[in-house]
């Protein structure tokens, strides 16, 4: 049986992770898995993991490692995950990294490709401080970019609410930049060194990244 195939998805916010890992999810039938998306999803519930991963989201900094390994490890075991998963937001510091290697290397699992998408920090404020979302099928807008076809309604699923998330905010955007250059930044290095490494340009638009992305996921896929 074919091996399910593990992604990484690396980038700042703003890169357009969620947005390609969405697509790959309709394309190749993978799982997308954002560390991102599971904290939000505990803090809302008020778990402890929540609570406790709360005051670094609203700061912008990264949650410790302990609990995002937590949430991320409980959700590779479920079923869903059995075709393949793209990791969206994971790992986020060398030592997930490691955490990662250690866990594919007990299940047997091997790490496929790290996809880097490359925007510049500018462009990168600019994208996120304008986003939102349908808040029932999760599609993306932006208020200077991309608008759904009538307004207030969403092109996907015809939804009239829509969500923006607080930590799109300047300030704590800045931090969560910081954070990237900081603490994820070096993992681009680190996969690249074990030929892992794939570079998109991510400034492109959304039709040219995802041809960029069918070219890497062509030998991984057949
Ligand atoms: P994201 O949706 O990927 O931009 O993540 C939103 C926030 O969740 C980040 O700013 C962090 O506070 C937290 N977060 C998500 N993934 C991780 C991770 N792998 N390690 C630490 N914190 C994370």
């Amino acid at each position: 049986m074919r091996q399910p195939a593990i992604l990484i998805l690396l980038g700042p916010p703003g890169a357009g992770k969620g947005t390609q890992a969405r697509l790959l999810e309709e394309r190749y039938g993978l799982v997308q898995l954002s560390t991102g998306d599971m904290l939000r999803e505990a803090v809302a519930a008020g778990s402890p993991a929540g609570l406790a991963a709360k005051t670094a989201m609203e700061a912008g900094g990264l949650v410790c490692d302990e609990i995002v390994l937590s949430v991320l490890e409980e959700r590779l075991n479920a079923s869903e995950s059995r075709e393949g998963v793209i990791l969206d937001g994971f790992p986020r510091t060398l030592g997930q990294a490691e955490a990662l290697a250690l866990l594919l290397r007990k299940r047997d699992q091997k790490l496929a490709s790290v996809i880097s998408l490359e925007v510049d920090d500018e462009a990168m404020i600019d994208r996120v401080s304008g986003r939102y979302s349908c808040a029932s099928c999760g599609e993306g807008y932006h208020d200077r970019h991309k608008y759904p076809a009538t307004a207030g309604v969403c092109d996907g699923c015809g939804g009239a609410t829509f969500k923006r998330r607080p930590d799109d905010k300047a300030d704590t955007l800045r931090e969560r930049l910081v954070a990237y250059h900081a603490q994820t930044a070096p993992l681009i290095g680190y996969y690249e060194g074990q030929g892992l490494l794939a570079r998109i340009d991510a400034m492109q638009d959304i039709a040219s990244v995802q041809e960029a992305m069918a070219r890497i996921m062509a030998p991984i896929t057949v």
